[in-house]
């Protein structure tokens, strides 16, 4: 990996391998910055189970005291309960210690504005200028504030706004049979209490001990699920769920262990919202046209982002939108309970779904109009990115193309998103049609694009 894939300091806020590259010091001075730029008063703090967020959490904290802010530490808590938890206290601001998905030697700074919403484009430029030139605010002795600690509320918080959206009686009823994979993450307590004592389900629960490290890839995806699936299966279950460590995302496995494509699972979630609330939809570009059939089939549009989820939570808000996504991202964004990915949401949806229909999870997802995907990645060199992307778009001239984020091409029924990936020196690739042979011909064609226009043994 090149070394400036180690420590990156730019519009998404700050994340690197810690250590070496992301220190306690630099932390610190992100904090003053922080607390500079939001105008001192309260920000609230909270982190991920890595092993270095204790450490980050304080050098962050100390920031924000030297810039005259008052703390509230949260703790080890899910992302989307300290976003929610900003947006409901009035505070300025928030800081969830966290790297997500990424492997646990790295960690990073989430940053979130009084609404409890990442940080605009706008925001982050500023933050960043002001970081760069450290024109930052010293307290005066008079100014310091201190450090308050509430472990409880912002869960409480949480739960009561995803239960304001659900039939809880209905699920609860039911009394259906759950398997978990927690990751070890940042939700593995709140989780197990989510799903027995408010929905009233059977847990056989793995990797919920938020004080043992990640025990598999941290990102939730069907390889790296293994171990769910043959608890579905070892244990009869009627549904599987699995976060990341952070607790945003959310993958879920059907009760033969199958673990479903996000996409489809964005899906299912979006024909819940669509059935009970008005407004339209929003999704990045990468995400399935499963989505436009489901938001046709309710007479609602369907809007699309560059990958990101501050690029769809932004245009969730300039729409209206009453639900978005990033469908192989795992993220489902419901404002109603709050503009974040949320992985509670997810498995309340589902769980009321299930409670609904009577149907079976395969069932669920056996009803969605099919269509077939690929997802792949490619390594590139610095510097051939835009040779790269005309030579992809001068073989295709019949296609619709978007640029809007590396490069989208539209045929009906089938398309191609190529893009770069923010975080290492990969172009990602991602292919659908409504036949596998269409498919397996694009994404093949593509690849073969994109390896033939550089120097050879780049593929991975
Ligand atoms: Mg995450």
């Amino acid at each position: 990996m090149r070394r400036e894939h180690l420590l990156k300091i730019g519009v998404s806020g700050i994340r690197g391998v810690v250590g070496e590259f992301l220190t306690p010091a630099l932390a610190c001075s992100f904090g003053q910055a922080f607390g500079s730029y939001v105008g001192r008063g309260r920000v609230i703090v909270g982190r991920d189970t890595r092993a270095t967020g204790e450490m980050l959490q304080h050098a962050v904290q100390c920031g924000l005291l030297a810039a005259g802010c008052e703390v509230i530490d949260v703790g080890v808590l899910p992302t989307p309960t300290i976003q929610m938890y900003v947006g409901a206290t009035g505070a300025h601001g928030g800081i969830a210690v966290t790297a997500s998905h990424n492997p646990p030697e790295y960690n990073a700074l989430k940053l979130f504005n009084g609404h409890g919403l990442f940080f605009n484009h706008y925001e982050r430029t500023e933050l960043i200028d002001l970081y760069h030139q450290s024109d930052f605010y010293q307290a005066g002795n008079d100014e310091i504030r201190g450090i308050r600690c509430d472990y409880e509320s912002p869960a409480l918080l949480h739960i009561e706004r995803v239960l304001r959206h659900v039939d809880a009686a209905l699920i609860r009823k039911r009394r259906f049979r759950v398997a978990l994979d927690g990751v070890n993450g940042a939700a593995s307590v709140m989780t197990p209490r989510f799903l027995t004592e408010t929905l009233g389900c059977r847990l056989d629960a793995i990797s919920v001990d938020p004080t043992k490290p990640f025990p598999r890839e941290a990102e939730p995806r069907p390889d790296t699920l293994g171990d769910l699936a043959a608890l579905v299966t070892a244990r009869g279950c009627e549904i599987g769920f699995a976060q990341d460590p952070d607790g945003d995302r959310l993958a879920v496995a059907d009760e033969n262990g199958r673990v479903l494509d996000n996409d489809d699972v964005l899906a299912l979630a979006v024909d819940a919202a669509l059935e009970r609330l008005p407004g339209d939809v929003v999704v990045n570009l990468t995400t399935s046209s499963v989505i436009d059939d489901i938001a046709a089939a309710h007479g609602r549009k369907v809007f699309r982002t560059p990958v990101g989820e501050a690029n769809v939570v932004e245009m969730m808000q300039a729409v209206n939108a009453v639900i978005g996504g990033e469908g192989s991202n795992g993220g489902i964004i419901f404002p109603a309970v709050h503009l974040c990915r949320d992985s509670f949401t997810g498995m309340a949806f589902l769980l009321e779904r299930m409670a609904k229909t009577g149907a079976t999870v395969s069932e669920l997802a056996a009803g969605l109009p099919r269509y077939y995907r690929k997802l792949g990645k490619v390594a590139f060199e610095h510097g051939a990115l835009g040779t790269l992307m005309q030579g992809l778009e001068d073989r295709f001239p019949d296609a619709e193309a978007d640029r809007s984020d590396g490069l989208k091409l539209q045929w009906p029924g089938r398309w191609v998103h190529v893009r770069a990936s923010n975080t290492e020196p990969l172009l990602r690739l991602a292919a659908e049609a409504r036949e596998v042979s269409a498919m397996e011909d694009l994404y093949g064609t593509v690849t073969a694009l994109l390896l033939n226009g550089q120097p050879a043994d780049r593929a991975e």
